[in-house]
């Protein structure tokens, strides 16, 4: 580590403590605004591209869910995360023959949006003898090669996932398109909502609506304020990323 203890090193460490601690001020404030606490909201860290070390100062501050969003990335970085204080997830899309690379390592699969990655989750899950937490993915916004189930395709997708063994629905997820303004993305979130809850009042057998995943860097607090209750943070915590 001594050869990383440059200024430079050291200026990167205080700039992800002050914004940590800003973005949790910020989570509480607009949890507050919609009746709940910070403590009902969980912040997930986005971590791709950023240095174990890094992460694991993150996690010194308290930070409690880290997610990557390539197989290979987080292979390469998983010996060196600081599990013991916190926990894993895939929030990227997921190829079906890389499900058995991470299924056991990660604690929650936020990507699913097909039956068949569903299946092969839950097979795969079944081989070691556990049950992987999954969300669905929508595209909320009808993109065109965007990952994310179609909203009339839900139904389908929640009725044959909610029947496999060894995985188990936790919620939604959804990167909604790039917009302009502030009021574009809002909407996209309150569609994600009610979708979330007219899920949740179905009380589908083995579906748990517990979390609603959306909100990035740019939009967390307009998430949190249209309902989301897990936001995925990586730039505005990690710095500006050169590359993806
Ligand atoms: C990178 C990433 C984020 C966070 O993006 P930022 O704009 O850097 O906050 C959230 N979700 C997913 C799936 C990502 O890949």
């Amino acid at each position: 580590m001594t050869e990383n203890l440059s200024a430079e090193y050291l200026k990167k460490l205080d700039d992800v403590k002050a914004s940590y601690f800003e973005i949790t001020e910020n989570i509480a404030r607009a949890a507050e605004k919609t009746g709940r606490k910070a403590d009902d909201i969980t912040f997930l860290a986005a971590t791709k591209t950023v240095e174990p070390d890094i992460i694991n100062y993150a996690i010194s501050l308290g930070l409690k869910k880290i997610g990557e969003n390539k197989v290979q990335e987080l292979l390469s970085k998983y010996d060196e995360y600081d599990l013991e204080h916190c926990d894993l997830q895939m929030i990227g899309h997921l190829q079906t023959n890389k499900v058995k690379q991470i299924v056991g390592k990660v604690s929650m699969i936020q990507s699913v949006d097909s039956v068949k990655l569903a299946q092969e989750i839950s097979k795969q899950s079944a081989k070691i003898n556990v049950t992987t937490d999954i969300l669905l993915e929508v595209n909320i916004g009808r993109e065109e090669n965007k990952s994310g189930v179609l909203v009339e395709n839900i139904d389908e997708l929640l009725e044959k996932a909610s029947k496999m063994d060894n995985i188990k629905i936790r919620g939604l997820m959804c990167i909604p398109p790039i917009c302009a303004n502030k009021p574009d993305v809002c909407k996209f979130f309150d569609n994600m909502y009610k979708l979330f809850i007219d899920i949740s009042d179905k009380k589908l057998d083995n579906v748990c609506m517990d979390y609603l995943s959306m909100g990035m860097s740019d939009d967390y607090q307009e998430a949190i304020s249209s309902g989301a209750n897990m936001i995925r943070v990586g730039s505005r915590l990690f710095g500006a990323r050169i590359y993806r």
